[in-house]
């Protein structure tokens, strides 16, 4: 078989890769073990489209979060996908994090996300009754998407002209380079795809991916960044308790994430989460006990929360790039996203992408043109 791409991983940023690719006119297909798109991370998330403060300005994070989320916009509203404009708090707890806050709406207006407010105790009060802190910024721009409607779309958008297709239940297992330079991917069910690119969308797995490319280049010479996992679980409210807010109501970020938030999805479920734990391997086990500290995290700003009210919903796990004590000295650590295409490994037509954390749902369009591109 012969296409003029090849994806590997079917989560929002492979079909947005690929969906940007056949736009492109190219022939591509997508592969992916699971039985279902977008069944990691892309499926275990918040759901929000990020404005993009919180990202260090300059990094590839920041640039592809502000541009991503404009274009997210643009495209559910005319592809009819649902999100809504709901808007997020970020709540100072008392008077030591107010540096904080103010850095922040320095570092967004760097970002260019001009729409921060800062708010006072009353103010907050005021947006949301039950929200409790010293101060805090409203930011209005937030928002939330349906990501399995939103894949679903770029997942449409890829096969209406009928020459690209999405292969669902095949592994990846062996990459080799064939004659011309072209890569030779070969799938547990023993297909064999000739393709002169090759973007390895493979999350969580990017870099066991790696492993598999035989003979394609040096991989001592250009290695994936390091890698770690750092698992986050959710809570839900059980049955009988009533969400307390309408917006996203976050903490001030934390070392390795944005801190135990409260969020709801378009079809009014709320979540608090995710919190961070670090892990040896891709394991999505929900540890009961941790729903104990989830309760003082929330009292930050939800000081009403009840004894008993929580139980643990789902985990997700973020890939990353550094390790927990924030290592900057180890080869290749970073708290961004890493491209690595010819320019790094010299193999004509294969990106890598690594580190896809948050905020990669909001990026997947501004990422995918890039990678395209
Ligand atoms: C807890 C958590 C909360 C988050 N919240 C947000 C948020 O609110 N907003 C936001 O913008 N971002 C958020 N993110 C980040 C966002 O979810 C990810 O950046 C995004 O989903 C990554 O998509 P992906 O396509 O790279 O990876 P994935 O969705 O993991 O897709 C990779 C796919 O590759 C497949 N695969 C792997 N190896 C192979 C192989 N050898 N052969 C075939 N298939 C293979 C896998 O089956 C998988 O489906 C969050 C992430 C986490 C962990």
């Amino acid at each position: 078989e012969r296409y003029d791409a090849v994806v590997v991983g079917a989560g929002v940023i492979g079909l947005a890769c690929a969906r940007a690719l056949s736009l492109r006119g190219m022939r591509v297909c997508v592969i992916d073990k699971a039985e279902s798109i977008g069944a990691e991370t892309s499926s275990k998330n918040s759901e929000v489209l990020h404005a993009g403060m919180h990202y260090v300005p300059g990094s590839a994070k920041a640039k592809f979060c502000v541009e991503g989320r404009r274009k997210i916009v643009k495209y559910c509203e005319k592809k009819d996908v649902k999100w809504e404009n709901i808007g997020k708090l970020i709540v100072a707890r008392d008077e030591s994090q107010m540096d904080a806050l103010e850095a922040m709406i320095t570092r967004a207006q760097m970002n260019d996300v001009d729409d921060l407010a800062l708010l006072t105790s009353e103010q907050l009060t005021a947006y949301e009754k039950n929200v409790r802190g010293y101060a805090g910024v409203l930011s209005p721009s937030t928002s939330i998407v349906d990501v399995q409607e939103l894949m679903e779309s770029f997942r449409r958008d890829c096969v209406r002209d009928g020459r690209t297709t999405v292969a669902l239940g095949d592994e990846v297992v062996e990459i080799t380079r064939g004659l011309s330079k072209t890569f030779q991917v070969k799938t547990k069910s023993r297909r064999v795809i000739s393709t002169p690119r090759l973007v390895n969308a493979a999350g969580l797995y990017a870099h066991r991916l790696c492993d598999r490319l035989l003979d394609v280049y040096d991989i001592s010479v250009t290695p994936p960044p390091p890698l770690y996992f750092a698992r986050g679980m959710y809570c839900e409210l059980k049955k009988g308790y009533s969400a307390p807010f309408q917006r996203l109501v976050y903490p001030l970020p934390r070392e390795g994430g944005l801190g135990v938030h409260f969020t709801r999805d378009v079809y009014d479920k709320c979540k608090f989460g995710p919190d961070i734990e670090w892990i040896d391997d891709i394991d999505y086990t929900m540890n009961p006990a941790r729903v104990r500290s989830f309760y003082e995290a929330i009292r930050e700003y939800w000081p009403g929360l009840q004894d008993g009210a929580l139980r643990p919903a789902f985990t997700g796990i973020r890939p990353k790039l550094i390790n927990e004590a924030g290592d900057t000295d180890e080869p290749g650590a970073t708290t961004d996203f890493v491209f690595q295409t010819e320019s790094q490994h010299g193999a004509v037509g294969l990106v890598h992408l690594f580190g896809f954390e948050s905020p990669g749902l909001t990026s997947s369009l501004a990422v995918a043109e890039y990678v395209a591109d």
